[in-house]
């Protein structure tokens, strides 16, 4: 094991001598997100976070993610290290002096604190520069809320010369207690699917519907056997969720529609039992439509991939963690959570893992803190020195040993 990454006195005591940068860095970005794949206001602020360290900027032409090099002063192994940096359309109600400035545009998901400390982490490395053997390769990502900014970047060439040999990646989640650090090897995420059924009939008189072909009941029962599709034909040990959050159907009490409308969501542990699924919607969707005489259009928008976390790296994030902070600062997760990542596209090239960096606000009881996504989310700011302090350790670590490091 190398000395200087499991030195707890070392990174940490880097990252707490940032710690007023990390903020800094992190409210700057907070006060003004940017959404989708185009975040040119928030890269330019990690690059003046970052001026002068001795760092090879990479961007490619489909998103204003970039990727910021730097080569160790011995070479070896190449390690990636990513943040996202993109902010959620709602608005935001946490009454923070730092608040959101841009109307409909809220850091709710806590990519403004991956992204400051990311840049952080690459600050205190660039400081031992001259320790390092090999390269680390920081990504900072755009486009992660549902914009495929992950798969754009790695289409762009970004991910190539230098190939990273693992990667890792930090989320953060306010309804944990503060400090600890979660994953797991194998399945951590979901994948998630869009689903649009139009079910098609002919509109008519609603006291006689046998002169039209009513599509409602017809939409109704696909839900229903979309369900029942999943507990008869869906292993219960690799499941899925499907939920129809929407249906859209008629205008008024007596007229019989011409056409209903559902929208779905589908979540999988697997890429098998994500294929599985899919094509159960098809084939239950379209038969029931035509067994009453109606036409189903089904489409499924592919969303994020399956996110899973390579064994040896969920071992080396957690024994780094647990070397750094103490063996309760990591816990193993026993399941997946259903919903979904764009680190999986990395994951799916490179091995490695991601870890959720648990950060509820002080004073608050984890239970009932606000959770990601919420208009009311807020986090305890002290916590991000341990991120830093984390990304910094499992990526020379890595460099020094590899996975077995
Ligand atoms: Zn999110
Ligand atoms: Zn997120």
């Amino acid at each position: 094991m190398n000395d200087v990454a499991l030195n707890p006195v070392g990174w940490l005591a880097a990252a707490e001598a940032l710690q007023a940068d990390t903020v800094a860095l992190r409210r700057a970005i907070h006060a003004e997100p940017e959404l989708g794949l185009e975040t040119p206001k928030t890269l330019a602020k990690v690059k003046a976070a970052l001026a002068g360290l001795p760092l090879e900027w990479k961007q490619g032409h489909s998103t204003t993610g970039a990727i910021a090099v730097l080569r160790g002063a011995k070479p070896g192994r190449t390690v990636l290290l990513r943040g996202d940096m993109d902010a959620l359309p709602m608005p935001e109600d946490t009454g923070l002096p730092f608040r959101s400035k841009v109307q409909g545009a809220m850091h709710a998901c806590g990519h403004d604190t991956h992204t400051a400390m990311l840049a952080s982490a690459a600050r205190a490395m660039c400081a031992r520069r001259d320790s390092l053997a090999g390269t680390v390769l920081f990504m900072f990502q755009p486009g992660e809320e549902g914009w495929h900014g992950a798969k754009k970047m790695i289409e762009d060439g970004l991910l190539e010369d230098p190939a990273p040999e693992a990667a890792f990646a930090l989320h953060i989640f306010p309804n944990a207690p503060a400090g600890l650090f979660t994953g797991r090897a194998g399945t951590l995420l979901a994948s998630a699917d869009e689903i649009h059924i139009d079910v098609r009939g002919k509109g008519g008189h609603a006291s006689m519907p046998h002169h039209a072909i009513d599509p409602i009941p017809v939409a109704c029962e696909i839900v229903t056997a979309l369900q029942v599709f999943v507990t008869r034909r869906i292993d219960v040990f690799d499941p899925v969720v499907v939920t129809f959050g929407k249906i859209e159907a008629g205008s008024t009490d007596n007229v019989i529609p011409e056409s209903a409308l559902l929208l779905g969501t589908v979540r999988s542990v697997s890429e098998e039992s994500r294929k599985a699924i899919h094509g159960g919607i098809e084939r239950v969707a379209s038969n029931i439509a035509r067994a009453h005489g109606c036409e189903a259009e089904v489409h499924i928008e592919q969303g994020f991939p399956v996110t899973v976390c390579d064994a040896r790296a969920a071992k080396h994030a957690a024994s780094t963690v647990a070397a750094l902070f103490g063996p309760d600062s990591w816990r193993e997760m026993h399941a997946p959570v259903m919903g979904a990542e764009d680190f999986s596209y990395v994951l799916q090239r490179v091995p490695g893992a991601m870890v959720f960096l648990r950060v509820c606000p002080e004073g608050q009881a984890w239970q009932s803190a606000c959770p990601c996504h919420s208009n009311k989310m807020v986090l305890n700011e002290a916590v991000l020195a341990r991120g830093v302090a984390a990304h910094c350790a499992i990526a020379e670590r890595f460099l020094a040993g590899g996975f077995g490091g």
